[in-house]
């Protein structure tokens, strides 16, 4: 079964609220997909959304990645030589992480079709469920409490909060939500917004009124591997890597230097599903355990990161709220979402059938 071409879409979702981190504000999903077809009929599909503030990606970009660099390199070739065709990819441009992942989750979903199986059995995985997190923007304390009430209203046990826009607010911000959950495990997001003193001291006083954060994800700057190491050894809540880690060698100098406690993986920040299993087999050398993590995407690239965390167990938290937090689904297949629950079926492959109201760009 061969490559013989390619197309690219654009998906759009509208959001249920506007999704506010100390980095951006967005409302609504815009992400290209891309289709791979075969010789014999078969359609492998990828996604890329645009996360300029973290991969330095745009739709513009994404595109121009996909269409003049990434695909015509794979036209032509056997699917069923998926090293190769990953190798391609990952040498067809430098960065355009977020792209060259879409084009990978495409080829892998063609190779699970190929092979008969759906995309965690091929990964060796047994599980079929997790449960999600879901994310609350960072907004004033009152609004934040009040979307923290509604999420366990609707039965998530897990909530992600957003800070570190203007942190002066950040301790208010969670003792809103605390009281607004008592119950529930939070665990924050800075998205590097905070010193790595300013930090310390932030947590700490967190923990001291008895907030009971369960990790923090990058408190400090993406460069700053140093700083992230400094709070890692004072802090009293455990710390979590994201925006320092996008390759398998920036998940080894963590790993090394002991720089975090935890890693967030994202397929669209190591560039695809190959990268994504180094990480997890590096985590694993080291006993750390992972979070899997998605941008603002819609369900393809989403199914793709559930196959994945489906099948390693060290792949113990889960932050794949992104098709939770549109208002339409126009995905056919792939992973089933019901609030925290996630659920994979044994289609082949993602076990996407269609990608329904996708404007195509050509
Ligand atoms: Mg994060």
């Amino acid at each position: 079964m061969k490559i013989t071409g390619f197309r690219l879409g654009l998906l759009s979702a509208p959001l249920r609220v506007p999704f506010r981190t100390a980095l951006r504000e967005v409302g609504h999903v815009e992400d290209i997909v891309v289709e791979l077809y075969t010789s014999d009929g078969a359609v492998g599909r990828g996604e890329a959304p645009p996360t300029a503030a973290v991969t330095g990606e745009t739709l513009g970009s994404i595109q121009a990645a996909l269409a003049g660099h990434i695909c015509p390199a794979l036209v032509g070739r056997e699917v069923s030589d998926l090293e190769e065709l990953c190798s391609v990819i990952s040498g067809s441009i430098v960065g355009n992480t977020s792209a060259k992942a879409a084009a990978e989750i495409a080829v892998w979903d063609l190779y699970g079709q190929a092979c008969g199986l759906p995309l965690y059995k091929l990964l060796g995985g047994g599980r079929t469920a997790l449960e999600t997190d879901l994310t609350i923007s960072v907004n004033d304390p009152e609004t934040m409490a009040k979307d923290a009430a509604h999420a366990v209203a609707q039965g998530y046990r897990t909530l992600k909060i957003k800070v570190g826009e203007n942190p002066d607010l950040d301790l208010a911000r969670l003792r809103a939500v605390r009281a607004a959950a008592p119950e529930a495990v939070v665990r924050i997001d800075a998205n590097q917004a905070w010193t790595p003193r300013q930090a310390v001291e932030l947590l700490e006083a967190m923990q001291a009124e008895g907030l009971n954060l369960e990790l923090v994800e990058q408190p400090v700057k993406a460069r700053d591997l140093e700083g992230l190491a400094f709070v890692t050894a004072h802090s009293p809540v455990p710390v979590m890597a994201d925006e320092s880690v996008f390759s398998p060698l920036d998940a080894m100098t963590i790993l090394q230097n002991h720089g975090a406690d935890y890693i967030n993986i994202k397929l669209m920040k190591c560039g695809g599903l190959s990268n994504a299993l180094r990480i997890v087999s590096a985590a694993q050398v080291y006993g750390v355990e992972c979070m899997i993590g998605c941008m603002l995407e819609a369900k393809v690239s989403v199914t793709a990161a559930v196959h994945l965390a489906c099948a390693k167990g060290t792949i113990t938290k889960v932050d794949l709220d992104g098709p939770a937090l549109c208002s339409a689904d126009p995905v056919v297949g792939g992973a089933n979402f019901s609030g925290r629950d996630i659920t994979l079926t044994d289609g082949p492959g993602l076990g996407i059938s269609a990608v329904s109201n996708l404007r195509y760009l050509d």
